[in-house]
């Protein structure tokens, strides 16, 4: 199947309301442009320099999501562009984000990224955590930050069970938040989890966004 026909197959089978973010991470340009020639516009990335690179050499109408871990000093280089960051998890993120956008003139979305799986390796605030942050005057204070909801990845398991409750924890933490700092909030509503492996059970425990790579464009190599 092309990419183009992968695309359209997910999107087919998922809730009209779930966005796929298709993650091009490593891949070339050409794959891209399969897609978007298929008429795909959502893309996600983890490595700013690799995303700023794509951005500059491949059409400007397309959405670009920020899905890994971003350290504060390369926010300037995607700020002029990004349409959302999945992975923010420290104040100081916030803070620089916030420099970078106004500076940009711009209103940047945001997710907080929550810590879900049991490693130690997956970044992410816990709920006290980022309730410390949400009632800081620091927070309060950013004007061109909008946080759009949370995201979170599942431990790398085939356990399902432990997926589920991972997920499940996820949604959680997201209600816990909308109802006791972001109620009358509409634009907080996402919940970002699901990946190729994963993104099924996702949906249906309420995920409004997946970030798929390998099941559209094939398997990784990062020795190139
Ligand atoms: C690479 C990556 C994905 C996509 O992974 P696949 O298993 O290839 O679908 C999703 N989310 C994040 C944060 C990633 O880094």
């Amino acid at each position: 199947m092309s990419i183009p026909q992968k695309i359209k197959e997910i999107v087919n089978s998922i809730p009209q309301n779930v966005k796929l973010v298709a993650v091009s991470k490593t891949k070339p340009n050409e794959d891209i442009m399969e897609a978007y020639e298929g008429g795909y516009r959502i893309f996600g990335e983890n490595k700013p320099q690799e995303l700023t690179r794509k951005y500059n050499e491949l059409p400007k109408d397309i959405e670009w999501h920020m899905i890994g871990h971003l350290q504060s000093n390369k926010v300037k280089y995607i700020a002029p562009f990004v349409s959302l960051i999945h992975a923010v998890d420290s104040i100081k993120l916030l803070k620089e984000i916030n420099k970078q956008a106004q500076k940009n003139n711009r209103i940047i979305d945001c997710l907080f990224q929550f810590h879900i799986a049991d490693e130690q390796t997956k970044f992410g605030f816990s709920l006290p955590e980022a309730e410390e942050v949400i009632n800081s005057e620091t927070f309060k204070g950013f004007e061109n930050i909008r946080i759009t909801g949370v995201m979170g990845m599942a431990t790398f398991t085939d356990n399902e069970d432990q997926i589920k409750k991972e997920f499940q924890n996820l949604k959680f933490i997201f209600d816990q938040l909308k109802t006791k700092h972001f109620q009358d909030i509409n634009e907080f509503k996402e919940i970002s989890m699901g990946m190729s492996g994963d993104y099924r059970l996702a949906i249906e425990e309420g995920s409004t966004m997946v970030r798929v790579g390998s099941t559209i464009f094939g398997a990784r190599n990062y020795t190139v």
